[in-house]
């Protein structure tokens, strides 16, 4: 293993807070490699530099941890397992469902699952307006999939009453957070610290107001 990215992806994740296990590790550097491998063949990500995917894909997904809330997670929009897969290696505990329309994307997380033996992961290929899972979540999580307003529309029917939706985001979205309508209310906007992203992040936690 490349030991200066192991380096900065134990250093990464512990500056967020997490104590990243040697297997957890291996285990994302085998994610990062099968990525490499399909993008040859398969667009999956405009992040090819090494160094990037650990700071773009593994701690800008990780640094939302510690905002998940409940035991059952839906990533919207997933793409290449993104934050979903990260989240759910170190997350052993929690139930993670990868949801994305396109085919190509779920084959490859299909891969991904196998490979690194994730048993607390299952991958939806289908269009989320469609969706319609048995029970509903604690948390919905989305990275570059849509606008706010839209973001509610497309998975507010998924969340549990008291779930809560994670909205991950470049700059602080004041004018997308004005624009929601309701029953929906923002709870709070954390910036977030991913260590060495020089980009603003946030995450914006979104409820669904008691009525
Ligand atoms: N979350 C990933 C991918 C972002 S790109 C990341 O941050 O890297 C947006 C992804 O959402 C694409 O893979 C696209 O196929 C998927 N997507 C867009 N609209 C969708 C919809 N209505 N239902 C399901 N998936 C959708």
């Amino acid at each position: 293993m490349k030991t200066d990215a192991l380096i900065r992806l134990t250093n990464g994740a512990a500056r967020l807070g997490l104590s990243l296990s040697e297997d957890h590790a291996g285990q994302m550097f085998e994610y990062l490699n099968l990525l490499g491998e399909w993008s040859r063949t398969f667009n999956l990500t405009s992040v090819t530099d090494p160094d990037e995917q650990i700071t773009h894909h593994l701690l800008d997904s990780l640094s939302i941890r510690c905002y998940l809330a409940g035991d059952q997670i839906v990533d919207a929009g997933t793409g290449a397992g993104l934050p979903g897969v990260p989240l759910a290696i170190v997350d052993p505990a929690r139930q993670f469902t990868l949801v994305d329309a396109r085919a190509k994307k779920t084959r490859f997380l299909r891969q991904v699952t196998r490979t690194l033996g994730l048993e607390n992961v299952e991958i939806v290929t289908g269009r989320l307006e469609d969706y319609r899972p048995h029970t509903r979540f604690d948390t919905v999580v989305a990275r570059a999939l849509a606008p706010l307003p839209r973001l509610v529309e497309l998975t507010g029917d998924l969340l549990a009453p008291d779930g809560i939706l994670l909205a991950m985001k470049g700059r602080d979205p004041v004018k997308e957070t004005h624009e929601l309508g309701e029953p929906w209310g923002v709870r709070d906007t954390h910036r977030l610290e991913v260590p060495g992203l020089r980009a603003e992040r946030h995450v914006v936690v979104i409820v669904k107001k008691l009525t």
